[in-house]
């Protein structure tokens, strides 16, 4: 054999054995990725620390671009390599973890696929025994990934309450505060940026409180759950019908009195409810059907028709001058009809209020002359007429007695007397009605 038969030998060789290499290369790297599941577990050494079982900021965006990096499809040589490079768990022991995701966001890493499993059943589960449950949506896409973590780092949680806790208080710490001796509602709610109304939706076992327990725990500003559910349901309730109110005229009662003579009887309605709750909390709700089960009896009252009475029944009116001669009484007379009774004195004496009132004019008025009218309520007005000084002005307050005016002979008058009119409603009435002259 020549050297060039050897070299050329030599060649061939090294030229098959190429050949054959890269093909065990290729065929094993194509054998070796598909045998890999979809998605590959992640080798991710900083996660999930001792200390804590939730991701540090740092973490979590490392995370996001191993992730990232992952749904990319990368080209298979690069696969196979990367596979080969990436085996460091050969050397060191890791454990598959499962990381819980809320719409594309990692939150934490739970231990095994049980624990996310009683997670998502719990956040799917719905407590309504009287109701038909419909759907029950979670609005947050809520899924698990599963990651390599090195075991004797990894502390992810291992208790599914926890995890729910932690979705309950929106992923942060919630403030709580204890009750002390003295402590008001109101006061807690002003002192921590916060309302009564707020304070009772994040502490729902107040509702039913009379009074604040000392020591009681109260969750200040409870943040919205990470996670929203919705449920539809179909519910049933019975609730009472309260009695309608029945008038029925009775001429017997005043106007404006009124007296229950028949005490009405609740009934009761059996109903259909189409409900939405979102976190618990009803937020719809729509009749479906009702059914009486008892008509409710009215709650019948009688209704006073009776007008009202003069308020002089227990009031007794004063003259309005003490010395006098009654030198026209009221009725028909010669020339028309006298609407008051004339009381004769001399000018200048004084004139008192019959009853207390209010003053409803004071000036000159026609034939009355200087005029004081006194509007003493339910309808009755007296009129004082033929002044000589009037002492009081309209809208003023005046008591029973009170000088009002001094007695002259202005206005249509024959000579010095007081003209002193009763008017009940607007009609002047015979003022011997009321009191002796
Ligand atoms: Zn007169």
């Amino acid at each position: 054999m020549t050297y060039y038969q050897r070299r050329r030998l030599y060649r061939r060789i090294y030229r098959i054995s190429l050949a054959v290499f890269i093909l065990v290369l290729v065929v094993g790297g194509i054998v070796l990725s598909n045998s890999e599941p979809p998605m590959t577990p992640l080798i991710v050494d900083f996660l999930a620390t001792k200390q804590s079982a939730e991701l540090s900021e740092a973490q979590l965006q490392n995370l996001h671009a191993v992730v990232a990096d992952q749904q990319q499809e990368a080209p298979l040589t690069m696969r196979f390599m990367s596979h080969f490079l990436m085996r460091r768990d050969l050397f060191y022991p890791h454990i598959r973890a499962l990381v819980l995701y809320i719409d594309g966001t990692p939150y934490l890493t739970v231990a095994d696929y049980g624990v996310a499993n009683q997670i998502i059943a719990a956040l799917k589960k719905y407590d309504g025994s009287e109701s038909e449950v419909l759907a029950v949506e979670l609005e947050q896409e809520v899924s698990f990934r599963p990651i390599n973590v090195n075991l004797f780092e990894f502390s992810g949680y291992d208790d599914a309450d926890s995890v729910l806790q932690y979705i309950a208080n929106g992923g942060v710490e919630v403030i709580s505060y204890t009750i002390v001796k003295g402590d008001t509602l109101s006061q807690i709610a002003k002192n921590n940026n916060s309302t009564v109304e707020r304070l009772i939706a994040d502490n729902p076992y107040l509702n039913n409180k009379k009074y604040l327990t000392i020591g009681d725990q109260l969750v200040i500003n409870r943040p919205e759950p990470l996670v929203t559910q919705y449920v539809r349901v179909i519910e049933s309730r019975i609730e009472q019908i309260s009695p309608v109110e029945e008038y029925v005229d009775n001429d017997q009662l005043y106007v404006g009195e009124k007296k229950l003579v028949e005490q009405g009887v609740p009934g009761e309605r059996f109903l259909t409810e189409a409900v939405v709750y979102r976190n618990g909390i009803a937020i719809e709700r729509v009749l479906q059907s009702e059914e009486i089960l008892a008509e409710a009896t009215n709650d019948i009252y009688y209704k006073g028709v009776k007008p009202l009475p003069p308020q002089l029944a227990d009031s007794t009116l004063i003259r309005p001058v003490t010395a006098y001669r009654v030198t026209s009484r009221f009725g028909p007379r010669r020339l028309g009809y006298h609407s008051g009774i004339d009381l004769k004195m001399s000018i200048g004496t004084p004139v008192y209020a019959a009853e207390a009132g209010v003053v409803k004019s004071s000036g000159y008025r026609g034939g009355y002359g200087y005029l004081v009218a006194i509007d003493h309520g339910n309808g009755l007005e007296t009129y004082y007429g033929h002044n000589s000084k009037l002492l009081v002005s309209v809208g003023q307050r005046v008591e029973k007695g009170q000088k009002i005016s001094l007695s002259g002979n202005s206005g249509r008058s024959t000579g010095p007397h007081l003209h002193f009119e009763i008017r009940l409603n607007g009609v002047a009435v015979n003022p011997e009605k009321y009191l002796p002259f």
